[in-house]
């Protein structure tokens, strides 16, 4: 559908195609503002809210308005322009056109875009829009999946629902993406019998882009048009078909668009075909396939994210077989050399192992955290043994951060303009000493500020639970939580070793703290299971049935259709952030660097970027830092650490007042979190350490090679 805007306004549709908006509050408040009501109802997508509003006229008229839109589009202008970017000072080299192809099967940009299912898809994304605040010229390559990830509703009996609903681009903030002579992108791939097409769209982020492969399109048959449907949906067959697109696909788009990037980063082993699409192309320039593995691999940055074993994708040989067919002879090799770059030798047989492919196929390889660095050390170990590469470990890590600007909330962002002096602390986040403002707000104000998010955070809570409670029927107990009570969030994906029941061990113990008569406290989760993961479901269930089954009600709530806002209403709004995996399972863990960054500290077990930050005054630890006997041992002491720690240390400090009605001690802690856990685990940090520990030494070694342009 056609945007009309009036001439007055008539730059508004570009602003709302580029994301740059989902970070600058005052470009979000425009589009509140020219209709609030639809700007809800669209789930805050301004390129719907653009087609569907019958307000621009009047807007148009609104000398108010019109100064506004004048004040962000000349921000807009300063931002794209992108001068005295960091690197451009930093690499003068390397910045310019797009050195980095950044491959993901999800990112997660914003709410109005669905194809995220959790930390993994919104890490991608803040990893793009740093890159763009950076001046670090990345692509991002990723699935348009056109039911998105599913929208999830909890039935009265606590049932997770999965419904999928038709993403329509049209009306979303994406765009046929163009080739350098101006016309649309198509590409194919190769699917045993038959060739796939691909569409290629396109998202624009800040300075940054990131292009989408659409198998739904009429030169496909009905049945390939639902290859991208689902993120993580179908079998084997749809993830290998999923994977081949991402990988041979995204190349492709890339060439379409007459992009040559330098450096190709394997975001998870998802996108690790995308190696044998290069080696393809080299060899079939002449190259023979020791040569061409060898300069892909010296291009190539591969991250890994997760111990869990069935995060890392494997294909049984007769699969791998049947949608490798030509391939061997196209790489130059035979079928043992192709079935040996991701052979991995299983119990119950041999698998194609898309990691170890991966790291085959790249020379700069990284973890997410320190922990999760010996953690992937020990699961990989065996193919590093004689190893030559001479870079001492084979395999680093760049602990993870999140993009400050998505997540923290304007008033808290305007509290902090105020006491570092002006907004010039923004452009150097990731610097400890930029945020020794801190320090100097009065505990009074910051205790102010965060009780207007938490107001604002509370009313989104019990708004959602009371159309939870309308459409399940209302046989539920009416809940709403209390704006004075300790509150402590849980959002997260509903994955067994994220342990969401883990504080229903004890449910009386639990009841007694909770429901202090004087010192209550409450906690807000949300999170979708993964819809084949019948225990993940489980604790859905578990957790709303607390209410009722344990005497919860009000303490302890459920809210459904977990997705980025929720995220940030709730990091924004609560007072602390909990986090309680199985050690050491949790890679990095991003959402309560989230929480910290808004004053909310972490309280959590010992894993992932925890224990990087944790400095005993700027948060709290669950259980201990060592080894359990058993599963069962390490549930029950994180459990048992869980209530003493919370009744004997956070309950005490968040009730203890001045006279004023002012936690003293615990706006310490928040501070603490928020000067501690701000410029570390920014992704403005994380994106310099990837352009310095593992993009430079790449493209350096690309150049060397003379596989740039
Ligand atoms: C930040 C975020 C996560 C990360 O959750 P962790 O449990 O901390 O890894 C997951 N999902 C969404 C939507 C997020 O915004």
């Amino acid at each position: 559908m056609q945007i009309s805007t009036p001439p007055r306004l008539e730059r508004l549709p570009e602003l709302a195609y580029n994301l740059f908006w989902t970070w600058t509050p005052e470009a979000r408040r425009l589009f509140t503002r020219l209709d609030p009501e639809l700007w809800e109802r669209t789930e805050h997508n301004p390129v719907r809210l653009l087609q569907e509003t019958e307000n621009l006229e009047a807007a148009a008229g609104d000398a108010d308005f019109v100064d506004a839109y004048h004040l962000v589009m000349r921000e807009f202008d300063e931002y794209l322009a992108g001068r005295d970017t960091w690197m451009g000072y930093a690499y003068p080299g390397l910045a310019g056109s797009t050195r980095v192809a950044y491959f993901s099967a999800e990112f997660g940009l914003h709410e109005s875009l669905p194809i995220y299912s959790g930390g993994l898809g919104v890490l991608a994304g803040d990893h793009v829009k740093s890159a763009s605040d950076l001046g670090v010229p990345l692509v991002g390559v990723g699935i348009l999946y056109a039911q998105g990830f599913f929208r999830q509703r909890i039935d009265a009996e606590g049932n997770q629902r999965e419904i999928y609903e038709p993403f329509d681009p049209e009306a979303r903030p994406v765009r046929p993406a163009r080739d350098p002579d101006g016309g649309k992108v198509l590409v194919s791939v190769e699917m045993p019998g038959r060739e796939l097409y691909l569409k290629v769209w396109e998202v624009e982020v800040g300075r940054s882009a990131v292009l989408l492969l659409d198998a739904d399109i009429p030169e496909n048959s009905e049945e390939d048009r639902h290859l991208t449907a689902r993120l993580y949906g179908g079998d084997t067959r749809t993830r290998i078909a999923q994977e081949i697109i991402l990988g041979v696909g995204g190349v492709r788009a890339l060439r379409a668009c007459g992009l040559r990037p330098a450096v190709y980063h394997m975001n998870e082993g998802h996108a690790a075909f995308l190696g044998l699409e290069r080696i393809r192309e080299m060899v079939a320039a002449g190259e023979d396939f020791r040569d061409a593995r060898r300069r892909v691999a010296e291009s190539t940055v591969f991250t890994t994210h997760t111990p869990v074993p069935a995060g890392h994708d494997a294909f049984a040989p007769e699969l791998f077989r049947e949608f490798s067919s030509g391939w061997a002879e196209w790489l130059g090799t035979d079928r043992d050399g192709l079935w040996a770059l991701g052979h991995k030798q299983e119990a119950w047989g041999p698998v194609f192992n898309m990691t170890v492919l991966a790291i085959n196929l790249s020379r700069s390889r990284n973890a997410v955290s320190q922990i999760h660095r010996d953690v992937s050390h020990k699961m990989w170990y065996d193919l590093f043994l004689g190893d030559d590469h001479g870079e001492g470990r084979p395999i680093t890590h760049v602990t993870n951060g999140v993009h400050t600007w998505s997540w923290l909330s304007a008033p808290m962002a305007e509290l902090y303009d105020r006491y570092s002096g002006g907004r010039a602390w923004r452009n150097t986040v990731d610097d400890p000493t930029a945020w020794s403002f801190v320090a100097e707000i009065p505990p009074e104000e910051l205790w102010e500020t965060h009780r207007t998010t938490k107001e604002e955070m509370r009313g989104f809570v019990n708004e959602r639970l009371r159309q939870q409670r309308e459409r399940t029927g209302a046989t539920a107990p009416v809940q709403e939580i209390d704006p004075e009570a300790l509150t402590l969030g849980f959002a997260r994906r509903f994955a067994t070793y994220k342990r969401a029941t883990l504080l229903l061990r004890d449910p009386e113990r639990l009841r007694e703290i909770a429901k202090s008569a004087d010192r209550p406290v409450q906690f807000v989760f949300a999170g979708k299971a993964h819809p084949a993961d019948s225990p993940g479901k489980e604790f859905i269930k578990a957790l709303y049935h607390a209410a009722e089954e344990a005497d919860l009600a009000g303490h302890l709530v459920i809210l459904e259709d977990y997705d980025m806002d929720v995220t940030r209403r709730l990091v924004q709004g609560v007072d602390v952030w909990l986090n309680n995996p199985r050690r050491p399972l949790e890679a990095s863990g991003t959402s309560g660097q989230k929480a910290s960054l808004n004053g909310a500290p972490n309280f959590s077990v010992l894993d992932g970027w925890w224990p990087e930050a944790y400095n005993g005054r700027n948060g709290w630890t669950i259980g201990e830092d060592g080894e359990y006997a058993s599963l069962e041992e390490q549930d029950a002491a994180d459990a048992r650490s869980f209530y003493e720690t919370l009744e004997g240390s956070l309950v005490p400090l968040f009730y203890e007042r001045t006279a004023s009605g002012v936690p003293e001690g615990w706006v310490e802690v928040m501070k603490e979190a928020i000067a501690t856990v701000a410029p570390k685990f920014s992704t403005q940090r994380m994106v310099r350490d990837y352009v310095h520990k593992l993009y430079v030494p790449r493209a350096t070694g690309t150049e060397r090679l003379g596989l740039s342009r």
